[in-house]
């Protein structure tokens, strides 16, 4: 008897390691996990990489607030995992999965993308080997970013870049690396502003 129960215990232990590990993130940044939102397991193997700089994106579509992140997630993934169209003309092929390691939505919520040990995928020509992608919802060449999704963006950069020793001369945007709109305007203005964030938070 007292075997079994050691035994059942081992069993239950090993059940909450698994999800421990699964979203090592911690609670206060209130990260939507991949089993949360329902995430399909990737199509195709990645490539490792070991994060150094993090890099904002949009998404470059309208912000939808009457759509849940999850749902967002969800659609992102099916289009990310087929090959597609672009609304350039280009055709982009089936990525293994979501492009991005995090999904800010309008209302500030926080998805969590691929797996960060793995490169992202781009439309564009630069190596994103060694980028954390981290992209907010809307087109900031026309729209602003909410208060909410900024509000949980310096928090997520501050993470990060703690946890990975970012420092803020490696904080950029997509524009920075390859030819591209991408964040928009409205979003690249407020650069300096993440990259003081990270000035101010001791890395070590
Ligand atoms: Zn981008």
């Amino acid at each position: 008897m007292k075997y079994a129960l050691g035994f059942l215990l081992l069993i239950a232990c090993c059940a909450l390691a698994d999800t421990a590990s699964e979203s090592s993130f911690p609670k206060n940044l209130n990260v939507i996990t991949r089993t949360e939102w329902g995430a399909n397991p990737p199509v195709a193997e990645m490539k490792a990489h070991k994060p150094e700089f993090i890099t904002i994106h949009h998404t470059g579509t309208k912000q939808n607030p009457g759509r849940t992140v999850e749902d967002k997630l969800r659609g992102l993934q099916k289009f990310s995992q087929r090959e597609d169209q672009l609304a350039s003309g280009k055709t982009k092929p089936a990525w293994p999965d979501v492009p991005y390691h995090f999904y800010i939505s309008v209302d500030g919520k926080l998805a969590e993308g691929r797996d960060l040990k793995f490169v992202g995928d781009t439309n564009t020509e630069y190596d994103p080997t060694g980028h954390l992608l981290v992209t907010l919802e809307g087109n900031f060449q026309e729209e602003k970013p909410s208060d909410a999704q900024m509000k949980t963006t310096r928090q997520l950069v501050r993470f990060l870049a703690k946890r990975y020793k970012v420092p803020a001369s490696k904080i950029g945007s997509h524009k920075d690396y390859a030819k591209t709109a991408c964040p928009g305007e409205n979003l690249q203005m407020l650069l300096p502003e993440l990259r003081d964030v990270v000035k101010a938070t001791k890395t070590q």
